[in-house]
């Protein structure tokens, strides 16, 4: 590891702790029988009980030891049984458990001050919430309520969460089964260089045509009756796409001159992924709403939020706010939260990823583009990165197609299977995989992950 970086490593000892198969076999049992789990068919899972974990390594209770490469759905940013965090949590449940939101906390104040001082521009206020959902929820509320307006663009491609209007904005095939939904969102078609819809030939056409068609879908919608419009910053569980040059000051652009709220859903990329507090900060736009959630705390506690203008903040100075719940700011949440901003700035986090991001993960992903003819395309920056796999590198056929499961998906399934007898938790969606390790992940195991993958894409060159 570079000198700055002080990557968490566990205590020696606790790695690996005793096999206990039969306690494995209990746990699934229960599991099997009374936990009804998110999106499957529950026929079709087989969820694997996780004994416990330590930095970037979790366990199960056979003895497997896995590298996450998923940070648990990438949240889980400062790693598992990180001392600090532990110790706040700890500390902060013997003094305070809970308190109602109407009452003021110091970890709560503490950790919105924190927020302030790192967020775009001059945002400067924190409303908490449980998680990213709720989070685009509120945010959309205080949009139409402070346009007077109802409807909300959002882009194909995107994940906003699973509630009733977070699911709805969502788009991809995780809001059909959700639909009619909320009936005042219209979706339109982001950036997407390796895919683009606007048949550009360059990152630069690309952010232009992807403007002038967000221009006409605002026309063709109605402005006036436009109260925001939602955009991961770099979208995530559908590609980790990073927008080219000038798109999101364009999109900045088009809020203002149509009088619409610009929503950047920081929910993944947020609090350290790509190697700055905000993802947006590192394009220089500076949203009217942000939300956050998992890297805020590394989801030790539940907590997301939305961080707001002043303007927005204003409105509601003498009106009141419609919309509340009981554990908005939790204290055990947000001890961990202040806690993760100590680690943060004691560690120089934001620095270790932005090093591994270009000294590490960039050069040996280039390679393993050239080596795999699997590979259409790798893309990413600080921790967060995809490899998407394709049958045929001139055409971009999917390796997988879009929505593919069962037998469709079997190569990358495949690969991923590979990745996990090899001891590597991958992240797959579609035709693709993912790098999403944890933000302390020390250089060599980053190195070994990404030896790992390498050599399970062997798999999907056999698929071809
Ligand atoms: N927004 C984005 C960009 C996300 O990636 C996610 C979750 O993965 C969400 C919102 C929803 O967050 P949650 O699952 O905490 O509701």
């Amino acid at each position: 590891a570079p000198a700055h970086a002080m990557p968490f490593t566990a205590p020696t000892g606790t790695r690996h702790p005793l096999p206990a198969p039969e306690l494995g076999a209990a746990v699934r049992a229960d599991d099997r029988a009374h936990v009804f789990h998110s999106w499957s068919a529950q026929s079709l899972i087989d969820p694997l009980p996780v004994a416990g974990g330590s930095g970037s390594t979790f366990w199960d209770y056979e003895g497997n030891a896995y590298l996450d490469f998923s940070s648990q759905l990438v949240n889980l940013n400062l790693g598992h049984g990180h001392p600090d965090l532990v110790e706040a949590i700890r500390h902060q449940a013997g003094r305070l458990a809970t308190i109602q939101p109407s009452m003021a906390s110091d970890v709560r104040g503490e950790l919105a001050r924190r927020i302030a001082e790192v967020a775009p521009g001059d945002l400067d206020r924190v409303f908490f919430t449980n998680g990213g959902a709720d989070a685009n929820e509120y945010a959309v509320r205080m949009a139409r309520l402070v346009t007077g307006r109802r409807k909300v663009l959002s882009a194909y491609r995107s994940y906003h969460g699973a509630t009733a209007t977070a699911i709805s904005l969502t788009g991809d095939p995780r809001r059909w089964a959700n639909e009619p939904g909320d009936g005042s969102v219209a979706h339109f078609f982001g950036p997407y260089p390796y895919r683009s819809a606007f048949h550009s030939s360059t990152p630069e056409e690309e952010a232009d045509r992807a403007l002038a068609h967000l221009e006409q879908v605002i026309v063709l919608e109605g402005a006036e009756t436009i109260a925001a419009i939602i955009l991961e910053t770099i979208v995530g569980t559908n590609g980790v796409l990073v927008p080219p040059p000038g798109y999101l000051a364009g999109v900045r652009e088009l809020c203002d001159r149509y009088g619409i709220v610009y929503i950047a859903d920081e929910v993944m990329v947020g609090f350290g992924r790509v190697g700055e507090w905000f993802a947006v900060n590192g394009f220089g736009v500076v949203p009217d709403l942000v939300t956050f959630a998992k890297g805020v705390n590394s989801g030790y506690v539940p907590l997301g939020g939305v961080i707001m203008s002043p303007w927005i903040a204003a409105y509601f100075d003498e009106r009141p706010f419609p919309g509340g719940l009981t554990y908005s700011g939790h204290p055990l949440a947000c001890a961990a939260g202040v806690a993760t901003f100590e680690v943060f700035e004691r560690d120089r986090i934001l620095e270790h990823v932005r090093d591994l991001g270009e000294r590490i993960v960039a050069p040996r992903l280039a390679a393993v583009a050239d080596a795999h003819p699997s590979v259409g395309e790798v893309r990413g920056r600080g921790l967060f990165w995809a490899i998407e796999l394709v049958r045929d590198q001139g055409t971009h056929e999917p390796l997988v197609p879009f929505n593919a499961s069962g037998a469709d998906a079997a190569p990358v399934a495949a690969v991923a299977a590979a990745c996990k007898r090899a001891g590597l938790w991958p992240f797959t969606h579609f035709n693709r995989v993912h790098v999403a390790p944890p933000l302390v992940i020390a250089e060599e195991e980053l190195a070994h992950g990404l030896d790992i993958i390498d050599e399970a894409l062997d798999v999907a060159d056999a698929h071809l």
